[in-house]
């Protein structure tokens, strides 16, 4: 119920949320319209103020055309004119102004004073207009009287000429009169002569009257041409004045014209930009009214919607108001749940204790049993453990039939190998095998139980056995990538004693020294060359120690590495030919951890002894001489006794013949008594290697095949073959002397053998033999 009302709630909201919306595109469309409808007043300004701008430059065109002489005469005239009745206007203001303060009473005499002076000065204007206007008067009438005095004189002028005209029709009628009276007077001569002679007489008066009167009338006539040029010139002015006029009218009419029609142009576009603006507004109006009304049935649809929901909501109310107390009521149950649930818990808590101590005790009786039952394995399967390891093939072995491989192994056992020599396969079994695959970390994971329980005070050896070249310190040492037995035991040793560092403290020191021809040597120490004694401790506990033998104290794995290099760097100074050196003496890495039990004040030493013996192979009996010799005859010895030692603790004899070399009497005490050993016999796998090979897996067998339990007589009168020994009966495969030796067939971890089980040993071997011919 809740969660559909939590989902009503939502759409609620929903719908609300789309209402808004709707709301504020609305207010935006309306927004808009506004806005458009303002841009459109802008715009009806803008050619407002275009239209103002054309009329001002139509009157400025006016004016530049009414440049013409007359035109601005007239219009300065007119302006002046103005400006007179202007002065007129300001001084008659004045002048009433004048007159009404004359009308108001004025005491002051200043006043009155200024008053009186400005009537003086009004009379005297009033006086001289007076004066100016009678002179105006006067000029008037003189320019009336001029006009009339042209007049006078152009009628005059008329009149003489009228005269004139009168006068030489007379003068050319008296003329033609005296030609006739001078041509009847010819016919008359006395009478004429007289006549001439008067009329000579005359003509010379009426000549110069004549002349008189010709010049008179050329001036009259000279006058009137004048007039007339002026005249004419004036009516051309006027003419061309008119022209002009006519000029201005046209062109204004022509301005006119075009004002018009710009206005109607405008009176258009205002109307087209009206209609537009209405067109928008409307359109804008019945989108808004579409919009609107699909707003308004939405909001009709949420409306109805909340109409069916408002029920549903009624009644996840009611169920929300009873799960609310349902939910006040919760936290009271919940005390109640959990008080008693803490209660059950407590109890439960309480029995798992309990059971837990009970486990813990019989889990520590188990561990015990199981430590009883380990320790008796292991001496039941034998304190000492035979491994082999196969390398690979590599570079050195060459190629060819030499270094082919001859090594082959059991796919269902672990523990058994194949080795063909001399066209003949021969099996061998060991504790394990390790294939040349098998990488260094699995090789350790199978020592590394031995390495730990040297923390728990047991004493360990592990050995690398086996022909020069066949692996031997690549398992001990290793390579700086892939490191051997040796660095991990120590980092494991590390680690193990941090883990216990909550009870125990442990102090983990090495020393690392070399037996070379028998001689025992120091190679951590500062004068390497230096030979050594083992000597009995003096205080009569039976213990080995050897005085002069370095002891570091290591705490990390960088110490370690710091003591490799060391011992490492005084082996290789203290040798011409290292490889060859270092083949053919013992390299040993001697671990002490010595532990106490804060609380028990428990005090425990172990000691794990890793060892790299010198190479195994045989030097040729002939050819062999002197120091190669000497050294030959120390190596042979020295893993003859260990195979002795190894084969009298096994057998468990009453004498173990440690002294029979430095090796096993330096090792005495890791050898003997609980301690544990292992041997890691290393093989080539190469064709050319396989009697080495041989050697090496027949040393390994009887190492592993020495039975433990009690002793017999024939195992005590038996003795381990020395090295001669192994080459000698090396053509028979496996030794004589083992066949006289109860259970050493290859059974693994074996007790005392039954007499069935020897049976089917002694037919094992005689299966071997068989084929080892
Ligand atoms: P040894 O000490 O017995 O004389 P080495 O340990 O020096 O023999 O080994 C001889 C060569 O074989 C070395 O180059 C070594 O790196 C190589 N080798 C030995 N065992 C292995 C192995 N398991 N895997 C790879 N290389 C090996
Ligand atoms: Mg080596």
């Amino acid at each position: 119920v809740m969660a559909s009302m939590a989902h009503l709630q939502e759409e609620k909201l929903q719908l609300q949320e789309e209402l808004l919306r709707l709301q504020e595109k609305l207010a935006a469309q309306e927004n808009d319209e506004l806005s458009r409808s303002l841009q459109l007043q802008g715009q009806v300004e803008t050619l407002k103020a275009k239209l103002l701008e054309q009329a001002q430059e139509i009157s400025r065109l006016r004016s530049e055309l009414g440049g013409t002489d007359t035109e601005k005469h007239r219009d300065l005239l007119a302006a002046e004119n103005e400006r007179l009745r202007q002065d007129m206007k300001v001084c008659e203001g004045e002048l009433r102004e004048l007159r009404r303060q004359q009308q108001a009473p004025c005491q002051d005499c200043a006043h009155l004073q200024e008053n009186a002076k400005l009537q003086e000065r009004l009379s005297q204007l009033q006086q001289e207009a007076e004066e100016t206007r009678a002179k105006l008067v006067e000029l008037n009438l003189e320019v009336q009287q001029k006009t009339n005095r042209l007049a006078e004189v152009e009628l005059r002028l008329k009149d003489s000429l009228a005269e004139r005209a009168q006068e030489e029709e007379r003068l050319s009628r008296r003329l033609r009169d005296s030609q006739e009276t001078i041509a009847s007077l010819k016919s008359q001569p006395q009478q004429v002569k007289y006549i001439i002679k008067t009329v000579e007489v005359e003509s010379a008066k009426a000549k110069q009257a004549l002349c008189e009167s010709q010049s008179r009338n050329q001036y009259l006539q000279e006058q009137v041409g004048m007039q007339r040029q002026v005249l004419k010139e004036m009516e051309q002015q006027l003419q061309s004045s008119q022209k002009t006029a006519a000029q201005l009218r046209a062109q204004i009419m022509m301005y006119e014209a075009e004002l018009e029609r710009a206005h109607g142009q405008m009176l258009e576009d205002m109307q087209a930009m009206e209609e537009e603006k209405n067109h928008a507004i409307e359109e804008a109006f019945s989108r808004a009214q579409v919009e609107m009304k699909a707003v308004h049935e939405n909001l009709a649809g949420v409306r109805t919607n909340l109409l069916t929901l408002q029920p549903a909501l009624r009644t996840l109310t009611h169920d929300y108001n009873s799960l609310k107390r349902q939910v006040r009521d919760f936290p009271l149950l919940l005390q109640e749940a959990l008080r008693s649930a803490r209660a059950e818990i407590s109890q439960a808590i309480e029995d798992v204790h309990s059971t837990n101590r009970e486990l813990l005790r019989k889990y520590r009786r188990e561990l015990q049993l199981r430590k009883k039952c380990h320790n008796e394995l292991v001496r039941l399967k034998g304190n000492i453990r035979v491994f082999g390891r196969v390398r690979p093939i590599t570079k050195e072995d060459g190629e060819g039939p030499e270094a082919a491989n001859a090594v082959t192994f059991d796919a269902d056992d672990d523990a058994v190998l194949h080795l063909l020599h001399k066209g003949k396969q021969v099996s061998f079994e060991l504790d394990k095998v390790f294939p040349p695959q098998a990488s260094q970390e699995e090789v350790f994971q199978e020592v590394q139980a031995l390495v730990t329980s040297c923390i728990d005070g047991y004493n360990v050896c592990i050995f690398a056995y086996g022909q020069t070249g066949a692996g031997k310190t690549y398992t001990m040492e290793g390579t700086a990538a892939n490191p051997g037995i040796n660095q991990r035991a120590l980092q494991l040793l590390f680690s193990e004693v941090r883990s216990k560092a909550a009870d125990w403290d442990y102090a983990i020191s090495v020393s690392a020294a070399e037996i070379y021809n028998e001689s025992l040597r120091d190679l951590l120490g500062k004068e390497p060359q230096e030979k050594l004694e083992i000597k009995l401790c003096p205080d009569g506990s039976g213990q080995l120690y050897v005085p002069g033998l370095t002891e570091f104290r290591v705490q990390s794995v960088e110490d370690i590495n710091k003591v490799f290099e060391f011992g490492y760097v005084n082996r290789a100074t203290e040798s011409t030919n290292l490889n060859e050196h270092s083949s053919r003496s013992h390299a040993l890495l001697i671990v002490t951890v010595r532990g106490l039990d804060r609380s028990t004040g428990l005090r425990t030493t172990g000691k794990l002894n890793l060892v790299d013996l010198a190479g195994s192979e045989r030097v040729g009996r002939s050819g062999a001489e002197g120091s190669r010799l000497r050294e030959a005859q120390h190596i042979n010895k020295s893993l003859s006794a260990l195979g002795d030692v190894i084969y009298a603790l096994r057998s468990r004899q009453g004498h173990v013949p440690f002294r029979n070399s430095k090796l096993t009497y330096l090792l005495q005490d890791s050898l003997s008594g609980d301690s544990k050993t292992l041997m890691m016999v290393q093989v080539s796998p190469a064709e050319k290697n396989t009697s080495e090979t041989l050697c090496s897996l027949k040393f390994a067998e009887r190492v592993r095949s020495v039975e433990l339990g009690p002793v017999s007589r024939k195992a005590e009168l038996a003795s381990w073959p020395s090295q001669e020994q192994l080459e000698v009966t090396e053509g028979l495969g496996v030794p004589f002397l083992f066949l006289l030796t109860p259970g050493i067939a290859s059974g693994r971890g074996h007790t005392s053998p039954s007499l069935g089980q020897l049976s089917g040993r002694a037919a094992s071997i005689r299966r071997k033999l068989q084929t080892s011919g």
